[in-house]
């Protein structure tokens, strides 16, 4: 068997129209204009292009974006100070501070300083803790976009074996939990591994749909795949630099011999990464509708 390739790049260009269409709707008939804001202390040149990314994407949408850079001394007074003025701020739906911040900066504290109704990272307690309780309103970012890429491809969820390689904040915890909830899109079986789990393998071959966000090179080789399975890879790992200087990016899965046995696997790049930046839009776009007093589905 040989997998089809989920574009993730495909189904975000297709959900950024989507929420293009949306904002136009937001901006005509409501006069609402979704207002995005990204912190970024220091001058992290990896975190510089993400958030450039994330503003260019929320200005093609039409979004009210502002990126708000710091300089790296910059206290944690004055970054929370920051933050409770974008709080009160009527034009401003969605806060992301651009992670890692500084060392000397608590990062714990600065994100829970975020008003939860504009956490569209869904970082913050009060947001993890709906999300373990099966009311939601903001996914974090990677996990949403996972989710919506299964979806989208018609891969059924409800009472598949789903293994999650990964026990992050971020990620592998999430994605888990969004997964078991009894809910639509959800109802499955979930399996979570991470390094202290004993013989890997014989969970990985019983996933229907097999999640690996280990951020480990060949975490997951073709003898623990399930033929058949459906495999979403997360992990990003770079893995040397093309002659014009590119980073050159494979993920947690060893692609080329686990595609001979999945029916469906993402690639890296172009698979789970393009997805987030999207989520991030979706969220912000909900935080808007939701201030305004727009029911969201
Ligand atoms: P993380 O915080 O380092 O967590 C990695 C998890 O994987 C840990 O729970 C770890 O177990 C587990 N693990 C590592 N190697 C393993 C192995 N060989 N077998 C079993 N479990 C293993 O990483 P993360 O933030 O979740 O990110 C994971 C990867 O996804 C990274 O490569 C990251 O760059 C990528 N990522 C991509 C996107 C995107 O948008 N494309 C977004 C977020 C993350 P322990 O808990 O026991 O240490």
């Amino acid at each position: 068997m040989t997998a089809k390739i989920i574009s993730g790049k495909e189904i975000a260009a297709a959900i950024l129209e989507e929420l293009k269409a949306e904002v136009s709707v937001l901006k005509l008939k409501h006069n609402v204009e979704p207002g995005l804001v990204t912190i970024l202390v220091g001058d992290d040149p990896a975190s510089v292009s993400y958030v450039t990314a994330k503003q260019r994407t929320a200005r093609d949408l039409g979004f009210h974006s502002v990126q708000d850079i710091r300089p790296a001394d910059t206290s944690e007074e004055t970054l929370l100070k920051t933050i409770g003025d974008y709080n009160s701020d009527p034009a401003i739906h969605g806060i992301l501070v651009q992670l890692p911040l500084p060392k000397h900066i608590n990062e714990n504290r600065v994100l829970y300083a975020v008003n939860p109704d504009k956490d569209v990272d869904g970082f913050h307690p009060v947001n993890v803790g709906r999300l373990m309780i099966g009311d939601a309103r903001f996914y974090p970012c990677t996990p949403y976009g996972i989710r919506e890429m299964l979806v989208r491809t018609g891969v059924p969820i409800e009472g598949a074996e789903v293994v999650v390689v990964g026990r992050s904040n971020l990620v592998g915890k999430p994605i888990a939990m969004m997964l078991v909830q009894k809910q639509k899109a959800a109802n499955a079986t979930v399996t979570i591994c991470h390094t202290r789990t004993k013989n890997l393998k014989e969970h990985t071959l019983r996933a229907d749909i097999l999640i690996v966000a280990a951020g480990t090179r060949n975490a997951v080789t073709a003898d623990m795949v399930r033929e058949g399975a459906v495999v979403i890879d997360v992990g990003v790992n770079r893995i040397g630099t093309t002659p014009e200087g590119k980073a050159i990016l494979r993920g947690d899965v060893d692609f080329d011999a686990v595609k001979e046995k999945a029916s469906a696997i993402t690639p890296v790049p172009g698979g789970v990464g393009p997805m987030t930046i999207t989520m991030l839009m979706m969220n912000t776009v909900r935080a808007a509708k939701f201030a305004a007093g727009i029911a969201l589905e």
